[in-house]
């Protein structure tokens, strides 16, 4: 009985915590395909509707053809192409820093970036609420790790003040991607530099969305020169997969020479980074999609909002809607569901106790009459569901 892994479950379940995988077979942007069933995607970090694009799709089969679907080794043994360094390049120029490096997912960029700049003499200050993988990686460094409240800058100062360690690293999501704000970004750095302090920005969500031809989150707020640590995944926004990371020279050398999760694992495919590329190119130039987007979360915030729901401050393509207790978001979900629409819900431990919601994600492959479906249907659930429940 050493390993009682039923109990453990059991008691998941219990809280209704417990978390059950849907296999979808096939569909993107939009649309999903569950058991049979055709169901309008609202759960996709798909922002623009890139993952099926024609162009991306040809992309990558075309580079299949050539190059194989493995890549067969490591960037730093023989895994390295010259479509993986023409995407660097290319991302390099696209967020207008000198040099940019893939990682194979976001999860490891972060690890290998926190645990490669820091150690056992430094200290990372990190808002509360980021992403899983940012909280994972500055545990694992080893440095001293300080959480600072969400989104406050006064908060961070006070941690930071007379720190002694050696190096200094804030860290953010520009986007958080359960609540769907984006971090005040000049006035982290503010702090950050009157502390002598290193900014980090996971800009996850941001990337392709937000800011002049979707440079991200650090282009919107005017502070791209300020943080020295930009990175991003390629799966949400760029519809394909992967991370990156952008800054100077000597820190992506130094990810080269010291980041673990970089050196020892399988380069990604390199048709994947032929996808990328053409994904891009229409990110660069997608203000119609951008425009659109903005517009479907407009409508919707206004009139979810007159319908009585609790949103949250977000701006952004995600949207949460809160609920409070996990059966009932796992019940909203479920009604939704039934009339033809994917929603998750979201439970803790991924947000605080007492905070379950569901993670709306709009996509620029929806449509005007998509937004229209989700809100009659929200309207139903409101006079079904126990509305007193509603507030947090
Ligand atoms: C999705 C996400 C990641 C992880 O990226 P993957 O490529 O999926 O591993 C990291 N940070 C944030 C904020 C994310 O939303």
């Amino acid at each position: 009985m050493a390993f009682d892994l039923d109990s453990a479950l059991a008691e998941r379940r219990a809280r209704h915590q417990y978390r059950q995988r849907l296999t979808l077979s096939g569909g993107s942007g939009r649309e999903a395909r569950l058991d049979g069933r055709r169901l309008i995607n609202f759960a996709s970090n798909d922002y623009l509707g890139l993952a099926g694009h024609p162009h991306v799709v040809a992309a990558m089969q075309d580079a299949a053809a050539r190059y194989g679907v493995g890549s067969g080794a490591s960037h730093l043994v023989t895994g390295h192409t010259d479509l993986h360094e023409a995407l660097e390049e290319a991302l390099a120029a696209f967020t207008g820093r000198p040099r940019a490096l893939l990682f194979s997912t976001g999860y490891m960029a972060n690890q290998g970036i926190l645990t490669a700049l820091l150690d056992k003499q430094d200290a990372v200050f990190e808002d509360r609420l980021n992403h899983a993988s940012l909280l994972d990686g500055g545990l694992a460094s080893g440095a001293r790790f300080r959480r600072y409240l969400h989104n406050q800058p006064d908060n961070l100062a006070s941690k930071l003040a007379g720190s002694p360690a050696r190096r200094k690293l804030v860290v953010t999501d520009g986007v958080f991607s359960m609540d769907g704000d984006s971090a005040p970004l000049a006035a982290l750095c503010d702090v950050a530099e009157a502390q002598d302090a290193w900014v980090m920005v996971d800009d996850a969500h941001g990337f392709g969305v937000l800011g002049e031809g979707g440079r991200g989150s650090v282009h919107a707020q005017g502070v791209n020169a300020r943080v020295p640590v930009y990175m991003a995944t390629l799966s949400k926004a760029a519809g394909t997969f992967g991370a990156f990371v952008a800054g100077s020279e000597a820190l992506i050398e130094t990810l080269i020479q010291f980041a673990r999760p970089y050196v020892y694992t399988t380069a990604l495919p390199p048709a994947l980074a032929a996808a990328t590329l053409a994904s891009l190119d229409i990110i660069a130039a997608a203000d119609g999609r951008r425009q659109h987007l903005a517009q479907l979360v407009q409508d919707f915030r206004q009139q979810a909002t007159a319908q009585g729901w609790q949103l949250l401050p977000s701006q952004t393509p995600i949207q949460p809607l809160l609920v409070g207790r996990e059966a009932d978001a796992l019940a909203l979900a479920q009604q939704l569901r039934e009339q033809g629409l994917l929603v998750p819900a979201i439970r803790p431990p991924t947000v605080p106790a007492g905070e379950a919601r569901l993670r709306i994600t709009f996509s620029a492959a929806h449509t005007q009459d998509d937004l229209g479906q989700l809100l009659d249907a929200l309207a139903l659930a409101r006079r079904t569901l126990n509305p007193g429940d509603q507030d947090r």
